[in-house]
């Protein structure tokens, strides 16, 4: 058995690790390093964790870890990267979970021996409660981003209300769980978190999602930190902790990029304009004219800048080598190329720095919004790859928009603008999108794998 000081030094080693893990994780070059640090940080909490003085049931843990690693495991492996963010967001679901299972866990075991007060009741409800909405919370998203529900926001009026009262009604009876420990106040609180969970996120629309996720990873940091406060675990409150605050960070930094308020998303989209979008009510858009690899391929031959956009189509279609290769073409041919990226490109953020970096396709030419921005209006062409709500004028157009005010790539400023997809249908926020109506722009349809291998197989013959 481990002596105390060493189980804190071993703690608070495993602290350091997960932090240098966040660290590491703020960069492609170091993110490889950042993860086997929380890996090993992770690694050494669960070994504390069996050298407890508490701990005796070992075969009930390994057998639970046994069954979740045969759900795991496979899981992890046939997960693809553009379906992460659902599994994330079930992984919250879970913390979320387990986090109300040990409040109720300690409840049963504390209040059959008369051991209840009110600090550690305060814990329990304040544990089960803010799991509770993470794991409906993260269900829900889950199956908006997996699309088995629509990515439309719950436009009811009186939302805000319900969740208002939700909210109070849960404090309460938290306050009256901890004056009382009570039964009954314990399973309100079970009750109304659950529903709240849910009815947080439905008004919260496609467009905002990148942020929920982040939000929710927020929560579960904190329902992780409370459980720690009831099992008086100072490592699951310190890694609780960090996951709470970076979690919490990470939603600001991206509800900033996305021109969002921060408090209107966490309150389940209070203030945010109702889903009367104008594509909803919108005559019929005009067709938009079609353009075949041919002539894609002929303007960048003609061109000297060419800026690519890559979006969440890319990602689908494993289109990034084929790019890359693209890309090499035409910077022997002396063109100019650069790669606009957009924070909330794809379905996580980063997601396409991640791609571009797998094809080996160098930073510098990569480029944030801010940067590229300004330089769409000298582009001679722009080929966006599957992206689609990123590129959307009405974010700066059309004041009912869903996605109005969000910052978006201004491809519509430059000569010519190609939008490589395979269908007429909408982005992920399910609104129309002007651009593909331009005189300057056209739609060449088909995955984009295919039609990039086909462009530059066009671009030879030129
Ligand atoms: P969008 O989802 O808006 O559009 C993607 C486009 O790709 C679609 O129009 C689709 O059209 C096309 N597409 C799909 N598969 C292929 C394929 N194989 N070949 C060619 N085209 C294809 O993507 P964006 O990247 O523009 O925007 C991301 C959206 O996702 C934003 O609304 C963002 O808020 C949201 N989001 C982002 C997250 C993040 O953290 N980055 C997380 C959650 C949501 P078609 O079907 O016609 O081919």
């Amino acid at each position: 058995m481990l002596s105390d000081n060493l189980t804190l030094l071993l703690a608070i080693a495993a602290g350091v690790l997960c932090v240098l893990g966040l660290q590491g994780l703020s960069h492609p070059k170091t993110a490889r390093r950042g993860n086997l640090c929380a890996m090993g940080g992770m690694g050494l909490a669960v070994l504390l964790a069996f050298a407890h003085p508490a701990m005796s049931a070992y075969s009930w843990v390994l057998a639970g870890l046994a069954v979740g690693a045969a759900v795991g495991i496979p899981l992890a492996r046939k997960t693809s990267l553009t379906s992460l963010p659902q599994l994330v967001a079930v992984f919250h679901s879970l913390v979320g979970l387990a986090a109300a299972l040990v409040a109720l866990g300690m409840y049963l075991q504390k209040h059959a021996f008369g051991l209840m007060e009110p600090k550690l009741a305060v814990e329990i409800g304040l544990g089960a409660a803010i799991g509770l909405i993470t794991l409906t919370g993260s269900i829900l998203a889950a199956l908006k981003l997996q699309g088995v529900v629509s990515g439309k926001p719950w436009g009811w009026w009186g939302r805000h209300y319900l969740n208002l009262g939700l909210g109070l009604g849960t404090l309460a009876c938290v306050a009256w769980f901890t004056l009382t420990f009570s039964p009954v106040a314990l399973a309100l609180i079970f009750m109304m978190s659950l529903m709240l969970g849910w009815t947080l996120v439905a008004p919260i629309g496609g467009a905002d999602m990148p942020v929920v996720v982040s939000m929710l990873n927020s929560y579960s940091g904190w329902a992780a930190a409370a459980t720690g406060f009831a099992v008086e675990s100072p490592l699951l409150i310190m890694v609780g902790a960090l996951v709470g605050v970076s979690g919490a960070i990470l939603s600001y930094v991206m509800c900033h990029a996305m021109q969002r308020s921060f408090i209107s998303v966490i309150l389940g989209g209070f203030g945010t304009v109702e889903s009367s979008s104008s594509a909803d009510n919108a005559a019929p858009a005009k067709a938009a004219a079609l353009a075949g690899t041919d002539d894609v391929a002929y303007q960048l031959a003609e061109a000297e800048r060419v800026i690519i956009v890559p979006g969440y189509g890319m990602a689908v279609a494993q289109a990034q080598h084929a790019v890359k290769a693209l890309t090499g073409q035409l910077l022997a041919r002396g063109v100019e190329v650069r790669f606009a990226i957009h924070p909330v490109a794809g379905r996580m953020p980063g997601h396409m720095n991640v791609l571009l970096a797998e094809a080996d396709i160098p930073y510098d030419l990569v480029e944030e919004l801010e940067d590229v921005n300004p330089r769409f209006a000298e582009a001679d062409v722009v080929l966006i790859l599957g992206a689609n709500d990123v590129v959307n004028p009405s974010a700066q157009t059309d004041k009912n928009s869903p996605i109005f005010g969000m910052p978006v790539l201004e491809a519509w400023h430059a000569k010519r603008v190609y939008v490589v997809k395979r269908s007429h249908r909408p982005g992920y926020a399910g609104i129309e999108n002007p651009l593909f109506t331009l005189p300057n722009a056209a739609l060449v349809l088909g995955d984009a794998k295919e039609i990039v291998e086909k462009i530059g197989t066009a671009l030879k013959a030129t």
